[in-house]
């Protein structure tokens, strides 16, 4: 680490702790860290970009509060804990070789609260060499005490008003584990969904053959049974009767609150051309089908060829074959836009030709949604629509034959971190959280529309998600966290007990003086409320505690990875919802893009990460925080790639030194009122940036957009000279524009440039009107463009030039220039200019120069056609006055004359703001 980054660190190590002050405040959060493992890159971002906006909110005036604390709730470390007990090599190998854990503390690790504690510390760490501008003093640990109560407090208020309920649901369950399994917990499978299927149960040999489906409705369709000649079936005791079916779907329906006994095996070919029956189908035979998988559903399908396209396939193939040829598929169902099997005309369409054919998925799917919106059940089976007569046979198959539901993940291999498979399985007497209430989801979509979205897209996303949120498992009977206040037997897993944190920052320094047992529910009910008469704690100290409280909330912005759209962000809006009043609802969400290294996902567990650490001893923090923000909006995916970082480091390089010379820079030259006003545009376009949160665009105007206008800068300066006291000035404003990206360089040079106090609290620059001067910068623009249209001449012609001529457009051609740029058909402005009386004199010259400045008109940015028609500058006089450094720069000598007074044959072709020029 630079001697400079040392130094920044201990200047910052306080300076942040913000307190309620006399003005503005600015609350901004970013969702706690897991700490069970090193930083990365990725994470290095996720509070990165937030601490950028978090220094500008400062520097404008603002008091800013960014915490940070540590989530500890759960398993994870547990897990962790319990593999490096036992021995896990791979484990072991990822802490000790890619986290770089001194053995001495990794023989610790066999305590969780050890690696809890252990990399808590590193991340402070990091942190702080990432220059993040934390207030430390309200760092906690999700299982502190004080933490624990104040969820306490939390539970008590929903229980109370009924958002946490008891029920029987089916979860993600790990049966190696013991425990239901949360998105959080999963190695695979975090987006799988539970389905609920209906089982369709048929009668052998006094056996139950069930078939699940998400079809009842066409039973009436059934022609046939399909079972894996290869698989061996189990027939078992359910509930007391006697079912058949594979061993691995009894399994399953031992989670799910059967009762179940093992009995003999029966191999799938004792079953083929077996003759099963159902009281709404009839008898039907059981045909071989090898695609019949024993892990989905039951291990036997029920056939509907009518209207599923594989079992039309699939039976169609057997008859090409000579088989079981006086089957024909039972329609029961209409849809407009099928004839009458639908099956049949989607395969025949589609062109199909086996059942393994890659499109069959797509296919099944599209005549199930066909059927599904527009199809009807016929007269005969009752005539209703799809969708209604498909829950009315399932409620009448449970009721009268037989039937139950089973539940499977949607087609998904879900994997637990402890690397079992996971099942659903039904809890009871487990309690949840009623996101599926209708009433909260209508409070939390009312509270979505008033809240500002970053970028505006994730809106939709987050309206689909309070649609589709279903009761979420709150409890778990192991882990870290707080207990459940009246059912102490239960803890509340991670994401339940980090909904509402974002206020715990607010008095996390104060309760830490206070202990844990006088923190009742009364105390926080005074605290957040205002209400009752806590006797704990001295009313002075809570009136201060909930003044402070008052005072940063509503918090204003919450920064997240757009992967916990689907809980975590939207939990949160919940929970603030059913806790705090109106006034203090959030304001604000920005939702990060992913990580990636090298083109790939970033991922701990698959060791794809680069460590924060590493990136900075090799780069420096700066460098890493400028490529971080550089590389990507916060809302898109970024992708962090070492030969890219190293430019990065060069470009820093090159603004020190630059600000370095300009110390000593004096005097003034033309130009300087050039640079002055672009620097204004430029602190105008960043600071809009900014306040958008496009952190990459700031930086593209705050760095690169002033870099180049340097660059012009010191080209138009007269020869020998290094640029005039403005450059000073300019380097006054660059720091403060650049503090928030990279602080350690910029607090460094804010003292070499004279700058009083840290950077960090130094004034955002502000757009000096006086200063902007569109003549100057138009005049320049005309010279940059001819400089450009001159060397592009010059790389075309053989020969050495000798003398460059310019030929300044005359004043009707301006003339010419305002019609067109004021005309809103630009097809018909010849007619246009034709009707000018001047014009019409011209003739044929007229007409052609409207062409070409009709061409120069739309090549122009639209900005500054309409700052030349409104006042175009004497080009003479500004070509005629740069006249010196166009020689300089050409070598060669350089007129400038009215192409009107002029009978070189080239003249004529002189344009407003784009002069005629001659090369000889
Ligand atoms: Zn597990």
């Amino acid at each position: 680490m630079q001697g400079n980054e040392r130094e920044c660190i201990t200047r910052w190590e306080h300076a942040f702790e913000a307190d309620p002050a006399e003005k503005e405040k600015y609350y901004l959060t970013v969702a706690y860290p897991y700490p069970s493992g090193a930083m990365h890159v990725g994470h290095g971002r996720t509070y990165i970009v937030p601490d950028v906006l978090a220094r500008y909110q400062r520097m404008r005036g603002k008091q800013v509060l960014f915490p940070m604390a540590f989530h500890v709730t759960g398993t994870p470390v547990i897990g962790i804990s319990k593999r490096i007990a036992n021995g896990d090599e791979k484990t072991i190998g990822l802490y000790r070789d890619l986290y770089r854990v001194p053995q001495d503390i990794l023989d610790r690790f066999i305590d969780p609260m050890e690696i809890v504690r252990h990399f808590s510390e590193e991340y402070r760490r990091v942190m702080q060499k990432s220059g993040l501008s934390i207030d430390w003093r309200r760092r906690f640990i999700t299982v502190d005490p004080q933490y624990s109560k104040f969820i306490e407090w939390q539970y008590k208020h929903l229980h109370e008003e009924e958002h946490v309920v008891k029920g029987a649901h089916p979860v993600k369950y790990c049966p190696q584990c013991e425990n239901p399994v949360g998105d959080h917990d999963l190695l695979e499978g975090e987006k799988a969904e539970i389905i609920k299927f209906t089982l369709v149960v048929f009668s052998w040999d006094g056996a139950r053959i069930p078939c699940a489906t998400l079809r009842p409705e066409t039973v009436y369709g059934v022609t046939n049974l399909w079972v894996n000649p290869d698989v061996t079936y189990v027939r078992v005791t359910l509930d007391n009767e006697e079912w058949l079916l594979s061993r691995e779907a009894a399994d399953k329906l031992a989670l799910q609150d059967h009762d179940i006994r093992v009995g003999e095996e029966v191999p799938g070919t004792v079953l083929i051309d077996q003759t099963v029956s159902h009281p709404l189908s009839g008898e039907v035979p059981v045909l071989p089908a090898t695609f019949v998988d024993p892990d989905m559903g039951t291990g036997i399908v029920m056939s509907v060829p009518a209207h599923a396209p594989f079992d039309y396939i699939a039976l169609r193939d057997l008859q090409q074959q000579g088989k079981y040829t006086s089957i024909r598929p039972i329609p029961l169902i209409s849809v407009e836009g099928y004839g009458e099997i639908p099956a049949k005309d989607a395969v025949e369409r589609a062109g199909i030709r086996d059942q393994n054919d890659p499109g069959m998925e797509a296919l099944t799917q599209e005549v199930y949604s066909a059927e599904f919106s527009r199809g009807k059940v016929f007269e005969k089976y009752g005539g209703r629509p799809v969708r209604e007569a498909r829950d009315d046979v399932a409620a009448l198959m449970m009721e009268r034959y037989g039937s139950i539901p089973m539940y499977e993940f949607d087609n998904r291999q879900v994997v637990c971190r402890c690397g079992g498979r996971v099942f659903v399985k039904i809890l009871h007497d487990q309690w949840f959280l009623e996101y599926s209430d209708p009433c909260w989801k209508e409070q939390v979509k009312v509270l979505l529309e008033r809240m500002a979205l970053v970028p505006p897209e994730v809106r939709t996303e987050f309206d689909r998600t309070v649609d589709w949120l279903k009761d979420w498992a709150c409890t778990r009977r192991v882990g870290l966290g707080t207990k459940l206040p009246w059912d102490p037997t239960w803890i509340i897993e991670p994401l339940s007990d980090s909904t509402i944190y974002m206020a715990y920052y607010t008095i996390a320094h104060h309760l830490k003086a206070i202990p844990p047992e006088d923190l009742t529910p009364e105390v926080f009910d005074y605290v957040f409320f205002g209400e009752g008469n806590p006797e704990t704690v001295d009313r002075e100290t809570l009136d201060a505690i909930r003044s402070e409280f008052l005072y940063w909330y509503p918090y204003d912005y919450r920064f997240s990875a757009k992967d916990l759209i689907s809980n975590h962000l939207t939990f949160q809006l919940f929970h603030h919802r059913a806790i705090f009043p109106q006034e203090l609802q959030p304001q604000g969400m920005v939702v990060f893009g992913m990580g990636l290294l090298n083109g790939a996902k970033m991922s701990s567990s698959k060791g794809n990460v680069f460590l924060l650490e590493d990136a900075l001893e090799e780069f420096g923090a700066d460098t890493v925080r400028m490529f971080l923000v550089g590389s990507a909006e916060p809302w898109q995916d970024f992708d962090w790639r070492n030969e890219l970082v190293s430019s990065t480091k060069r470009q820093i390089e090159r603004f020190w030194n630059t600000v370095e010379e300009a110390k000593e820079a004096e005097g003034t030259s033309p130009i300087d009122a050039w640079l002055a006003s672009r620097l204004q545009r430029r602190i105008e376009s960043a600071t809009a940036a900014l306040d958008s949160f496009q952190t990459r665009q700031a930086l593209q105007e705050a760095f690169f957009g002033v870099e180049a206008d340097l660059k012009w800068y010191r080209r138009r300066l007269p020869e020998g000279t290094a640029g005039g006291a403005v450059m000073q000035d300019l380097c006054r404003t660059w720091v403060r524009l650049l503090a928030p990206i990279i602080p350690f360089t910029c607090e460094a040079l804010w003292r070499e440039v004279g700058g009083e106090g840290m950077v960090s609290f130094a004034p955002w620059p502000e757009v000096d009107e006086t200063r902007v001067n569109p003549e100057v910068e138009l005049a320049e623009e005309l010279l940059a463009r001819t400089v450009e249209d001159i060397e592009s001449i010059v790389k075309l012609i053989p020969m050495e030039p000798k003398s460059v001529s310019l030929f300044v457009s005359p004043a009707w051609k301006h003339e010419a220039f305002r019609i067109i740029a004021a005309s809103a058909d630009k097809t018909k402005v010849v007619r246009e200019i034709m009707q000018n009386e001047e014009m019409r004199k011209r003739g044929r010259e007229a007409t052609d120069a409207a062409k070409q400045i009709t061409k120069l008109v739309l090549k122009l940015p639209p900005d500054l056609v309409k700052q030349l028609a409104a006042s175009s500058p004497d080009e003479q006089a500004v070509l005629e006055g740069a006249r010196a450094f166009l020689e300089h720069e050409f070598g060669v000598p350089v007129t400038v004359r009215s192409a009107e007074a002029s009978t070189h044959p080239k003249a004529s072709a002189a344009l407003p703001f784009k002069p005629a020029i001659v090369i000889e």
